[in-house]
């Protein structure tokens, strides 16, 4: 630890309110995760990522910084990690799930910020994030008006590039993306030093790929009944896909999953076969968000898929590896990058119709509409959600919330009635 806390230092953390954050998470975790009964062994990988959050995987960065790499930090999916890996460099996303450093964060943006903004800023100006400092690049994106407008004012605390996504996919739209693509192919290389070849990019992809087939692979399980794997630890997972090792990480994805198939031969879950089923859709999670899925599976439900970025909308789709030149490559990662219906599209009907197909395939009873307040792209687009599942018949419970704990007691009473319901059907 005291290695770790010169490593800290040097990169310039507020050491006395670092101490105070780490301080809190261990509670947290030990609740949510290791109190589960008859958890797979191979979460035993994953718990250590987490107790090592900012120890081991940041000592790694610094050691590939010491070496002349550099480190790109994110905020959306739609960042290509493929292409950031084929320029040299490691990728780790900065969307955080904790209310810290809000003080700071509202002194230089309104109090009426989505949670999520509010969250990355606070943990910047805070200075107790040693992803951030370690970053040589942050590359942000116009998916919302309130994260497009954070990043002018984020650029003046730290390197920010801003990637324009398009609003509609249309013929333009995605003319607009290719071109945005190759030109963050551009900026990448500039800071790597690093030339994309067709050999890297398709190395990056093929990583990235493998990446996304294992975390597939874990969600088909989840369709299984009873469920093998709590919605929680599947979450968990997800989250750490965006800063672990990819090769690392796959592996063990990998691992827990050969576990997974032994536990469904031989009839084990981790909830009973008759408790509701449920997929959470909205808003994404960031660690160490997990107040609504503990909320859900404590309360006597099972969350067996995420229609979140922090679920499949982050591996659903693969880019497709094969093409003849570096440019038939990135217009590949390009149009991959378009696959995601986040609700900064316009229309976004194919949400909607996702979100019941994954109803059906899962074998689910109902839907948690997960919306962080202020997120106006999720809670408009809340109406279509509630109004096709309505049409369909799926029970749908939305809930509105921020990183606080004060409405925990409030959601309880909300999803265990919902549950009940469900469960009576
Ligand atoms: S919800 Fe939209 S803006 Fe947020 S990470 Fe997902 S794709 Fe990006
Ligand atoms: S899409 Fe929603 S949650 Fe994400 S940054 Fe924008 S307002 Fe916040």
């Amino acid at each position: 630890m005291d290695s770790y806390r010169q490593m800290w230092d040097r990169l310039g953390l507020n050491l006395a309110a670092h101490d105070q954050l780490m301080a809190a998470l261990p509670l947290t975790y030990a609740d949510v995760y290791l109190r589960q009964e008859n958890r797979p062994k191979g979460m035993e990988y994953f718990d250590f990522v987490v107790n090592e959050i900012h120890g081991q995987r940041v000592k790694e960065l610094q050691d590939f910084r010491d070496q002349g790499g550099k480190v790109v930090g994110t905020f959306c999916i739609f960042v290509p990690e493929e292409l950031v890996l084929a320029a040299g460099g490691i990728y780790v996303g900065l969307c955080s799930g904790l209310d810290i450093g809000s003080a700071e964060a509202e002194a230089v943006l309104p109090r009426n910020i989505c949670s999520l903004i509010k969250s990355f800023m606070g943990f910047k100006l805070a200075r107790v994030c040693p992803y951030f400092e370690s970053c040589d690049l942050l590359v942000g994106e116009t998916t919302c008006d309130g994260k497009k407008k954070a990043f002018e004012v984020l650029g003046d605390f730290a390197p920010v590039y801003v990637m324009e996504t398009p609003q509609k996919k249309s013929v333009s739209g995605r003319a607009l993306w290719l071109e945005e693509i190759r030109q963050l192919r551009q900026r990448l290389e500039d800071l790597t030093g690093q030339k994309v070849t067709k050999e890297s990019l398709r190395d990056g992809i093929k990583k990235v790929n493998a990446k996304r087939r294992a975390l597939k692979r874990l969600s088909h399980l989840r369709r299984l009944s009873p469920a093998p794997i709590s919605g929680r630890d599947a979450l968990l997972i997800s989250q750490i896909a965006f800063y672990d090792d990819v090769e690392r990480f796959t592996s063990q994805v990998n691992a827990l999953c050969d576990e997974l198939e032994q536990r469904v031969e031989s009839g084990i879950g981790i909830a009973a076969k008759d408790v509701p089923r449920i997929v959470v859709t909205g808003t994404p999670m960031a660690i160490p968000n997990w107040k609504v899925p503990y909320i859900v599976e404590s309360g006597g439900g099972v969350i067996v898929a995420e229609e979140l970025c922090t679920g499949l909308r982050y591996f659903d789709a693969l880019t497709e590896e094969e093409g003849d030149s570096l440019d038939d490559l990135l217009e590949n990662v390009a149009a991959r990058h378009l696959e995601a219906d986040c609700a900064c599209f316009t229309p976004n009907t194919r949400r909607m119709d996702k979100i019941v197909d994954i109803v059906k395939d899962y074998e689910a009873d109902g839907v948690i509409n997960y919306v962080l307040s202020f997120c106006d792209p999720y809670a408009v687009e809340s109406y279509q959600v509630e109004k096709r599942l309505k049409s369909e018949g799926i029970p749908c419970l939305k809930i509105e919330t921020d990183y606080s704990q004060e409405d925990a007691g409030q959601i309880r009473t909300r999803v265990e009635a919902f549950l009940e319901i469900i469960a009576n059907k």
